[in-house]
């Protein structure tokens, strides 16, 4: 599967998001909800449960090499986990005296 030209958009009839070709290789993807992302992540939350081949063959998105490396924080939510250990304390509503 061919990469996008930088500028243009093609809409990835299953996954019903937009891809946006851009300059570098490193492709923009608008999700219909919230900020714009990459492959990786759009691979991570929709692309990879593509089940059937006539499903992946209609994909955008199910070319590796374009998507590169797929990490952790690709599969939640965009809020970074917090980690309470390193704050000093336990987290909120754990202490049964308070
Ligand atoms: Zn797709």
């Amino acid at each position: 599967m061919a990469a996008i030209p930088p500028g243009e958009r093609r809409r990835c009839s299953l996954c019903q998001v937009e891809i946006q070709g851009m300059a570098g290789g490193v492709d923009l993807v608008h999700f219909s909800q919230g900020a714009p992302g990459t492959r990786a992540k759009l691979w991570a939350r929709v692309c990879q449960y593509l089940r059937s081949d006539e499903q992946k063959g209609q994909c955008l998105n199910q070319d590796q090499a374009l998507r590169g490396t797929v990490v952790q924080s690709d599969f939640y939510a965009e809020a970074p986990i917090v980690d309470f250990s390193s704050m000093g304390g336990e987290a909120p509503g754990t202490n049964p005296a308070a």
